[in-house]
Formats: structure tokens, C-alpha cells, sequence
């Protein structure tokens, strides 16, 4: 599989450390508020990747944080910590906030058919991990306490910018305007790896620490959990683009530092969705969730599906049009699904050369667009439906959109509707018109229309005969 690489700024053929198992972390959310489909996104491509290298053959440990304390306002160490601030709004405890977002965060991933990693592990739980890697780069020299926090040291490092080709409106993501300055940093780079000195009184959750009383800085947790859980060498780190700086920036520099050796050989990023003015985020404009689209009738399939059509690495421009226009595909994707016919005997060979096309998408670097179109051409291929049909529940380990499931629903629903307007008289009816036709008696084929529209039943003639329905 070639996948870009944020590091090398170029495809790579993926090759993990060992052959048994591909280590994989990824960025979890922050549970203050509900996740927006901005922030779905970026977690529908990481499922797609991590099922892709299940689906080419890899074992796959996959773990991810969630962040419950310590990510502050600006990425870049200050404002206040964003758990405090979702507490405060809604006047519950931080626990209560914490427990209340990250079970909304799982319901809609439920909803959108993202898999839960194998490990997902809350920051507050593994303040023992942070501790000993802040020790541990205290010891090396590369970090320093300062005003009662503790800081990494930028100017240690020969390379602090690893991720370089990000555009200028990306880096900017990590240090807004209006941020203060934070005299404690010897440079400007420089971030927290513990706080104690937090300017917030009422910061909920503290544990002590050989610093003092405080808690972990944002960074640290994914270096933390990941070492925890996946030891000293990841195969592949995923997240959302706006994460590269600083926040996967300050991840490297800490761990390798901390380590003393390379830590993380691939780093995938998802571009961001969009809406017409820019970046969708929390703070600015409509708030999409998943339960917003289903109220609006929306299945999240077809979000899934609107973010397939797309590659991971372009931003993607959310409008409801396009919305639309992916819900339509998706309805008559399966509709079509649904006219197959779940008999007959699957040619093995046939089924190889539609499943080539698939691999050689995702192959190419995830590409999902044309995944889905590989899907299109099982529809237009000759072959049996029985073929068909297992070509389709196979790439739908890597899709997920339900492909078989859904079609099911609308063939059992469509029964239902039949079996709820079945009538033996009108069927009689319709049949002794049929009879008149072929007679070529017109006059009387025309009488038994007229008596069925008059009892508000439609006869329509198609190839395989005369049907009716209620009008
Ligand atoms: P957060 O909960 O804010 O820590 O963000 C969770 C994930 O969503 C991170 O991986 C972010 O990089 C990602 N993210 C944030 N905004 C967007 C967006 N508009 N489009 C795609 N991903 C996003
Ligand atoms: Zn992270």
C-alpha cells in the first residue's frame, strides 16, 4: 500500500516495523461538546485506513486517547482548558462533561459505522506515564521548570518543524491572534509539558506530580498513551490536519527526544472539511452534528458516503447541495443493490477481477473515490448477482456504508408494501383485461380499466406484464 507520508512529504510504500502487527494511533477528541462532522471526518478516513490495512491483511492495534484534560483554548498553552470552560457552560463537573461527550463521540461513530479502536484510553487515566516522560526529558535536558510549570526546550532540538510543507494558514492554526505570550518560555516555540501555574483557580482535576500539584499538558497524553499501549515504535500516527502544528509537532519532539531514537515512521493527515467561510470548527457558524443531519432526514451513510467521494488529503466543502446530491447516490446505489437477486453460484474468478480495481484504490494511497467507484462497476459488470453481491459485502468491510444491511431493508419493505395492497379481485381483474387484449377486445379491456380507475387502482403495463397500484 502507498500512502503519503506527512514526514517525507511524499507516497511511501507502507512497510511496518514487524510483519505481525501495524501499531496505530490516533488523536481522540477533546469531549467538551459534541464532535462536528468536520471533526467525523477525520475520523471516518482514519476507520477506512485502519479497515484497509485489515482488509490487505495486516493485523491491526489501533489506540486512541480521549482528551479530558489539559488542551487549553489555544492550542498553543493558553486560554483556558477546554474541559473547564464545557463545565462551566453547562454547569455540570468536568467528570460529568467528560462522560456525557465521550458517549455522545462513540454514539455517532456508532451511527457513521466507525469502528471503535482497539484501545481507547482517557488522558486522566495514565498521569504515571506523563510523570515518567517528563522526568525522563528533565534528566536529558530538554525541559526546564519555570513560574512552576515545566516546559519542553525547542532550541535542544536540530529540527523542531518536521512537518515544513503546511500552508501558512495551518501553522497559524496553533497560534492565534490576540494569544498572550507566556513570559515563563525561553522560546517561542517552547510548550508545556505540566502545568502547575495554571492562571485557573478552579482547574477541576490535579494530581501531584515532583513539580507540584497540577496536570499534563496536551502533548504529552498521545505520547504517553501511545508509548503505554504500543511501546517505543508506531508504524503510523494519524489525525486531522490542524493537529500537525503543533500538536503532532510537540509529540515528536518529546518522544524522541525522550526515547533517543525515531518514534513514528508515517504520520497521515486528514484534510479539513470546509464550509463556505473556511474551516468548520465549533466556535464559528452552524454547528453540524450527527444527530442535526438526522433530524433533517439525513441517514449518516450518506455522510459517510459524501466523504468517500472524496481523498483524504483535499479539503472537502460541506453544503447541504452536495449533501443532497450524495444522499440521492446513495438511495439509488441502493436501490440498485436491491435488485439483485441473492441466488446463484459466485464465479470465483470473476469476483478476483472486481476486487483488483478495489485493492488498487486503496493501494493508491486511500484512494476512496475510486473505491466507490469500483462499486459502480460491480453494479455494470457481467457476471451473476450471486457474484455481485459477494463482491460487494467484501468491499464493505472497508466502506461500511451498509451496502448489503440497507439493500435488505428496502427489499423487505417493498415486500411489505406488496403484500399490504395485495387484492385477488383486482388481480382478477387485471387479468381478465389481459385476457380481453390478447381477444383484441378492446372495448371490454377499456371497460375494466375504467371500473379500476374509478376504484382509484392504475394498471401499468410493463415488459413482464400488466401491474397495478393505489393511486
Ligand atoms: P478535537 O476534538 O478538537 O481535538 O478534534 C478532533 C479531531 O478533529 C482532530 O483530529 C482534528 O484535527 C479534527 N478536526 C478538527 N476540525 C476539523 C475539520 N473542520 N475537518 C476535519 N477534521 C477536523
Ligand atoms: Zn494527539
Amino acid at each position: 500500500m502507498y500512502l503519503y507520508n506527512s514526514l517525507s512529504h511524499k507516497k511511501e510504500l507502507f512497510t511496518p516495523n514487524s510483519p505481525e502487527e501495524v501499531k496505530m494511533y490516533t488523536c481522540g477528541p477533546t469531549v467538551y461538546h459534541y464532535a462536528h462532522i468536520g471533526n467525523l471526518r477525520t475520523y471516518i478516513m482514519e476507520d477506512v485506513l485502519e479497515k484497509s490495512l485489515r482488509y490487505l491483511g495486516y493485523n491491526v492495534k489501533r489506540v486512541m486517547n480521549i482528551t479530558d484534560v489539559g488542551h487549553l483554548a489555544s492550542d498553543a498553552d493558553t486560554g483556558e482548558d477546554k474541559m473547564l470552560k464545557g463545565a462551566k457552560r453547562e454547569n455540570k463537573s468536568v467528570m460529568e462533561i467528560a462522560k456525557f461527550y465521550t458517549d455522545a463521540f462513540f454514539s455517532d461513530c456508532d451511527k457513521l459505522n466507525i469502528k471503535r479502536p482497539d484501545v481507547v484510553q482517557p488522558a486522566t487515566g495514565c498521569i504515571d506515564e506523563y510523570i515518567k516522560i517528563v522526568s525522563g526529558l528533565l534528566d536529558k535536558g530538554f525541559a526546564y521548570v519555570a513560574g512552576g510549570n515545566v516546559y519542553f526546550d525547542t532550541s535542544k532540538l536540530d529540527k523542531y518543524y518536521v512537518f515544513n510543507d503546511h500552508d501558512q494558514e495551518d501553522l497559524a492554526v496553533g497560534v492565534r491572534e490576540g494569544v498572550e505570550e507566556d513570559p515563563n518560555k525561553r522560546n517561542k516555540n517552547d510548550f508545556v509539558l505540566w502545568f502547575t501555574k495554571s492562571k485557573f483557580e478552579d482547574q477541576a482535576l490535579k494530581w501531584d506530580s515532583p513539580w507540584g500539584v497540577g496536570y499534563p499538558g496536551w502533548h504529552i497524553e498521545c505520547s504517553g498513551i501511545s508509548m503505554k499501549y504500543l511501546g517505543e515504535h508506531l508504524d503510523i500516527h494519524a489525525g486531522g490536519i490542524d493537529n500537525a502544528f503543533p500538536h503532532h509537532t510537540n509529540e515528536i519532539a518529546q518522544s524522541e527526544s525522550y526515547l533517543g531514537h525515531k518514534w513514528c515512521n508515517y504520520w497521515f493527515h486528514v484534510h479539513h472539511l470546509n464550509t463556505d467561510t473556511g474551516k468548520m470548527s465549533k466556535s464559528k457558524g452552524e454547528f453540524l452534528t450527527v444527530s442535526l443531519l438526522e433530524s433533517k432526514g439525513y441517514d449518516p451513510m450518506a455522510y459517510r458516503l459524501f466523504c468517500l467521494q472524496s481523498h483524504y488529503r483535499r479539503n472537502l466543502v460541506f453544503s447541504w447541495e452536495n449533501l443532497d446530491n450524495a444522499a440521492l447516490a446513495y438511495q439509488k446505489l441502493i436501490a440498485k443493490i436491491a435488485t439483485l437477486k441473492p441466488e446463484g453460484e459466485v464465479d470465483a474468478s470473476a469476483l478476483e477481477k472486481l476486487k483488483e480495481r478495489f485493492v488498487g484504490a486503496l493501494n493508491g494511497d486511500l484512494n476512496t473515490s475510486l473505491a466507490v467507484t469500483a462499486v459502480y462497476d460491480v453494479l455494470k459488470a457481467k457476471c451473476s448477482d450471486a457474484t455481485k453481491l459477494a463482491a460487494l459485502k467484501d468491499f464493505d468491510r472497508v466502506l461500511s456504508l451498509n451496502l448489503l444491511s440497507a439493500a435488505e431493508k428496502v427489499r423487505a419493505q417493498e415486500a411489505e408494501e406488496a403484500a399490504a395492497s395485495a387484492d385477488p379481485e383486482i388481480d382478477a381483474l387485471v387479468a381478465a383485461r389481459t385476457a380481453a387484449k390478447k381477444e383484441k377486445n378492446f372495448a371490454e379491456a377499456d371497460r375494466i380499466r375504467d371500473e379500476l380507475k374509478a376504484r382509484g387502482i392504475e394498471i401499468i403495463d410493463t415488459p413482464q406484464g400488466a401491474k397495478w397500484r393505489r393511486v
